[in-house]
């Protein structure tokens, strides 16, 4: 939070006429005044980026204002001013300043988030020397003649330019030549040639080329949720539309052709997609429809790619981006609308550190801003999205029909535990599961299996004193894994290989034993039962490499694989027309977390892993395994009955006061001394109990779900009440009077995701 402490009796006369205060890179929570040069006048700027003296050392920062007096004396000057424009356009720092507020952060942190490290840190665009004529062939052909036999360097180099048709890159030239720059810095003394500095675009687009695809005749339901974003955009309204509609109800031709209306309008777009559906399928759909136009901002971007990103869109010359959570900062000019596609995803939340911001939120806010029409998409959307379109908030369009004629999926739900007594013990396939992977084996159809959990065994345990081997850094069992006979930490990577033949704690000489089923014994269990079947995985161990999960997804989608396996990296935005049957190993273990988001993560889960069923021409099944299918989450899913769950849901967040019924913040204290940890804790939360009235519930410190990661503990504290604003301004005049230190963070998240972890 800002904190600006101005002591007006202490200011000197100053030499400035102008003074800035700047927002340094590094987390601060105040902005430090500096004076403005006389030669610098023109050139400062609220959003620009300046170098200023901290202590001696050299630093950058964001100009936050520009003003006539400084808060404290003999301030020094500005060193430089390091960007030509504002970095920060005035539409983006009103952002910031309301995402400072909202999700309690300083204000420095926000614009790190908000600007790539490359534009901060301006690194400059890879710039190549391209070599020309500057003479004509006749001259030059005389010219190498002449120095034919003195100079053979420069003839070589003028062999190659006589060749060339308009010029050529220099470092191509030294290739043909092979031989050093000098000759050519002769030539281009001499009059004979010029040199001519060019960007090198390192837009990830590729040169591939792109089938043009064309607008699709909108069907009624497509046509009047069309209509309605139409009407925000034509007239520079904001609003925000919540389109309601199953994976293949046509919501992305929706987005591309309002995305299209908006180009002829002069308007550009920002569509945010999870990470993880960032894939080739979706990037080319959008740029099959708009081809240059679009930037693409996604974590696989080198720096350099990215700095060229954002400048293309910073000048105008991309007018669409696509990308993931901070997609939302992009500094597009005239935007008109903003698509969050999967709005219910966890993924738009920030929440390993601050700003805690969730994207979706921040494109609504940047939406009013900017007067923008604002798109939520989702089959599942999230209870509070839903509860703002119900209320009016927003404005809701249902889309029933699959436009392709695709029947939704048969969805049978499977008793595991009446499996377990058939199979006399544990199994990981029900024999309707079986049998339906056999079928589609013999009619080559396909089948893709979730299991949301990667690795072979999920513990270790001893049988004498049943203690499971944990992580020696984490609060967290470690994960057997097959392939490199070893035990690995999820949450740190810590791994033990081998794994102990005896118990660590007991010394019990009996062998340990594995319990609990991953991904990778998943796969070979399932050639146990049926040996001659082609199986491809693919999780976060299969997909370490750079494109491997490219690769795994394009041999599927290409037949080398009867059966898919995968965690939820499989869930999302992926359009496989010969998957007929979906099986869900188990759909009991996100319903076990005790959070009061754990029914609706397991229904949006379940409902889009079944959405992976029948997209092409044959009609999908899904088989939903579950030793609860008695609960009413999992009937809902399986019914595909969101309307059914949403009522549901809403009532019990409504009796217990959860949101959209109030706001909660889960303040998370975490360090290497546990007890100084909690006691810090417990102190934040006292003073803060002192602060809140009785309209404010603050549980205990408890222990967070991962009670322990990395050797640092954690535990937090949950508020929950009617108003942020009152929470955040509680939690800052406890974080300004309490002087935590020793090592102890806190991190505050605003309306977490999980209030467990
Ligand atoms: P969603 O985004 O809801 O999953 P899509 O927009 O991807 O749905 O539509 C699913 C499929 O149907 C796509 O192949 C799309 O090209 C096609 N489609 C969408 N709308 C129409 C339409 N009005 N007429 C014909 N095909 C359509
Ligand atoms: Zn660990």
């Amino acid at each position: 939070m800002l904190n600006i402490k101005t002591d007006r009796n202490n200011i000197k006369m100053s030499k400035f006429s102008k003074y800035a205060s700047v927002i340094l890179d590094v987390s601060l929570d105040k902005t430090l005044d500096y004076g403005v040069p006389a030669d610098l006048l023109n050139d400062v700027k609220r959003g620009k980026r300046v170098e200023v003296t901290v202590k001696g050392h050299s630093r950058s920062g964001t100009i936050f204002e520009i003003k006539d007096t400084p808060s404290f004396p003999n301030v020094l000057p500005i060193s430089r001013v390091l960007s030509e424009t504002e970095i920060i356009t005035e539409d983006l720092f009103e952002l910031a300043l309301w995402i400072s507020k909202y999700y309690c952060a300083p204000l420095s942190q926000v614009l790190k988030v908000m600007l790539p490290s490359s534009v901060r840190k301006d690194i400059k665009p890879k710039q190549q020397l391209f070599v020309m004529r500057a003479k004509t062939r006749d001259e030059l052909l005389e010219i190498c003649k002449e120095v034919r036999s003195k100079s053979p360097g420069q003839a070589s180099v003028l062999d190659v330019m006589l060749k060339v048709r308009k010029g050529i890159l220099l470092t191509e030239l030294l290739e043909q030549t092979q031989g050093t720059r000098s000759p050519v810095d002769s030539l281009v003394k001499k009059g004979c040639l010029n040199i001519d500095i060019v960007r090198v675009d390192r837009s990830p687009i590729s040169n591939e080329e792109y089938f043009r695809s064309k607008p699709k005749i909108l069907n009624k339901e497509q046509q009047q949720a069309f209509e309605k974003i139409l009407k925000s955009v034509e007239k520079n309204q904001f609003e925000t539309h919540l389109l309601h509609g199953i994976t293949g109800s046509g919501k992305t031709e929706i987005y591309l052709q309002a995305i299209e209306k908006g180009l002829e309008l002069g308007k550009g777009a920002i569509i945010l997609v999870p990470e993880i559906s960032l894939t080739s399928q979706t990037i080319e759909r959008f740029r099959s429809r708009f081809e240059e136009k679009i930037a693409v901002l996604h974590h696989r971007l080198s720096h350099g790619e990215r700095f060229d990103e954002w400048n293309n869109i910073r000048k105008g010359h991309a007018k669409i981006v696509v990308g993931a959570r901070s997609a939302i900062f992009s500094p597009v000019q005239n935007l008109g609308i903003i698509i969050v596609d999967e709005e219910h995803e966890h993924s738009y939340k920030q929440s390993e550190e601050g700003p805690c911001y969730h994207a979706r939120d921040v494109a609504v806010m940047r939406g009013k801003m900017a007067h923008a029409a604002v798109i939520l998409g989702s089959a599942t959307p999230c209870l509070e999205s839903y509860y703002n379109a119900k209320s009016g908030k927003y404005n809701l369009s249902h889309l029933h029909v699959r436009p392709e004629a695709i029947s939704k999926p048969k969805v049978e739900i499977v008793d595991m535990k009446k499996e377990f007594e058939k199979a006399k013990g544990y199994t990981n396939f029900s024999q309707a599961l079986l049998d339906g992977i056999h079928k589609r084996h013999k009619s080559g159809e396909q089948t893709i299996l979730f299991l949301n959990r990667r690795g072979y065994h999920t513990t270790f345990f001893c049988q004498e004193c049943r203690e499971s081997i944990r992580c020696n850094h984490c609060d967290m069992a470690l994960t057997y894994h097959l392939n490199q006979h070893s035990l690995s930490c999820h949450l740190c990577g810590y791994t033990l290989a081998p794994p102990p033949k005896e118990c660590p704690k007991c010394k019990n000489p009996e062998p340990m034993k594995y319990r609990g089923v991953g991904t990778e014994l998943l796969e070979k269990s399932l050639h146990a039962v049926l040996p001659d079947i082609r199986t491809l995985r693919i999780d976060a161990d299969t997909t370490r490499h750079k494109g491997s999960h490219q690769k795994l997804l394009r041999d599927f989608g290409t037949g080398k694989a009867d059966v898919l396996i995968g965690t939820q990296m499989i869930a999302k935005g992926l359009h496989f027309p010969e998957v007929t049957l979906v099986g869900v190993i188990n759909c009991d273990t996100t319903l076990n977390i005790p959070d009061f988001r754990s029914s609706e993560t397991a229904f949006q889960l379940i409902t889009q892993v079944a959405g992976r069923a029948g997209r092409g021409a044959l009609a999908g099944e899904v088989i939903l395994q579950t030793c609860i299918p008695e609960n009413s989450t999992i009937k809902h899913a399986a019914n595909q009955d969101y309307l059914g769950f949403y009522e549901e849901e809403i009532e019990t967040r409504e009796m217990f006061k959860y949101p959209p019924f109030s706001n909660i913040v889960k303040i998370t204290f975490s360090g290497k001394n546990e007890k100084q940890t909690l006691k810090s804790g417990e102190s934040f939360r006292q003073q803060l109990l002192k602060e809140l009235n009785k309209d404010y519930e603050l549980n205990p410190v408890l222990p967070s779900g991962y009670a322990k990661i990395k050797d640092n503990y954690r535990f937090q504290l949950l508020i929950r009440g009617p108003q942020i604003y009152s929470i955040n301004k509680a939690i800052q005049i406890v974080q300004q009077s309490l002087n935590i230190s020793g090592g102890i963070r806190i991190l505050i998240d605003i309306n977490p995701t999980s209030t467990y972890f």
